[in-house]
């Protein structure tokens, strides 16, 4: 989590064990599993106020998720559902394995 303040910018790491990993899908043409990785680790605004201990205010903060150990077999979902409009909708386009 990174605190949005620009006279700021303080960092707060935290290491979770995520297995199996659950990847997003895109909105593009021809999807490839790189393509949900990025998107999974691209740094997101977060909609959830924070209290930032360095600089003493409620502040926006970003997370990003960061892999910094693999696992010999790596096991993902696909989010193939969404919520458009209150409605569950499957999202049905193929996605690559690229990198096998
Ligand atoms: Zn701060």
């Amino acid at each position: 989590m990174k605190c949005q303040n620009p006279s700021c910018g303080h960092e707060q790491k935290t290491y979770e064990l995520v297995f199996p990993l659950t990847l997003p899908i895109p909105t593009k043409s021809d999807v490839s599993l790189k393509d949900c990785l990025k998107l999974y680790t691209k740094e997101k605004l977060s909609t959830d106020p924070w209290y930032c201990d360095e600089c003493n205010e409620v502040v926006d903060l970003s997370r990003k998720v960061e892999m910094w150990k693999m696992p010999q077999v790596l096991m993902v979902y696909l989010k193939r559902f969404c919520l458009k409009r209150g409605i569950h909708t499957k999202i049905n386009d193929h996605v690559q394995f690229d990198f096998m």
